[in-house]
């Protein structure tokens, strides 16, 4: 990572609300939002429109050895693209979350993704989110943040963003599948979910949105001002 550019890492949980912050923040300071997940999410999805069987490692990996996944900007919103076709909107159902927290424990997936995500913290000032950001993608980041919340208040939260959307789900399928994602994510044997020995924790169970944004900005501005 050039030392050049400055690099926000903010780990976490699913439905913590990681992307709805760190965009809120990446505008804010002017940096680059770059949502990880949505890398692993085109992945998951390329594997399952291909009909990749995701349990036969080789299969997948052979797959992804066919495929090109890139982020480019449309302002300053992120777009995934797969082979070129932008799958931002596909990459957002119950199905491929499931999918992308399977996929995204193979070795080669996040081999395939790493060069990606450093090149472009390489080339701007970015809030990146994911899991492993401030323990593997980004070490050398200077602000890392692992930000957490209840699983019942992550899952109201996914629940409440995928009805607004107009997705037919229940609450205690939403619950039992980020439970389910948590204990995959955190198990793996390669990048689990983790706090980085460095990374500020910071737990929005009690916070609104603002609150959220606002005690992030605070920890930020304090450690990129030395006094932290
Ligand atoms: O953050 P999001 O819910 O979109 O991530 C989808 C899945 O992608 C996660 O459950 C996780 O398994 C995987 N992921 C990952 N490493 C990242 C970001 C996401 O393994 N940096």
């Amino acid at each position: 990572m050039s030392t050049k550019t400055i690099a926000v890492a903010i780990d976490g949980p699913a439905g913590a609300g990681k992307s709805t912050i760190a965009r809120r923040l990446a505008k804010n300071l002017n940096y680059i939002y770059v949502d990880t997940g949505a890398l692993y999410r085109t992945v998951a999805l390329s594997v399952m429109s291909s009909g990749v069987d995701p349990d036969n490692v080789a299969a997948v990996k052979a797959h992804i050895d066919t495929i090109n996944v890139d982020i480019t900007y449309r302002g300053d919103e992120q777009r995934v693209l797969l082979n070129g076709n932008d799958v931002s909107e596909l990459i957002r159902t119950p199905e491929v979350s499931m999918m992308a927290s399977k996929t995204s424990a193979i070795p080669e997936v996040r081999a395939f993704l790493l060069g990606l995500q450093r090149k472009l913290a390489d080339e701007h000032n970015v809030v990146m989110d994911g899991r492993d950001i401030a323990t593997v993608v980004l070490p050398e980041a200077r602000v890392k943040i692992f930000l957490t919340a209840s699983p019942e208040i992550r899952a109201k939260r996914r629940y409440d963003e995928l009805i607004q959307k107009g997705t037919d789900v229940k609450f205690e399928d939403v619950l039992s599948d980020l439970i389910q994602r948590d204990e995959q994510d955190m198990n793996r044997a390669v990048a689990p979910l983790k706090p980085s020995e460095q990374s500020v924790i910071v737990d929005t169970s009690d916070l609104d949105l603002e609150g959220a944004v606002k005690a992030m900005r605070t920890v930020i501005d304090n450690i990129l001002s030395g006094e932290n």
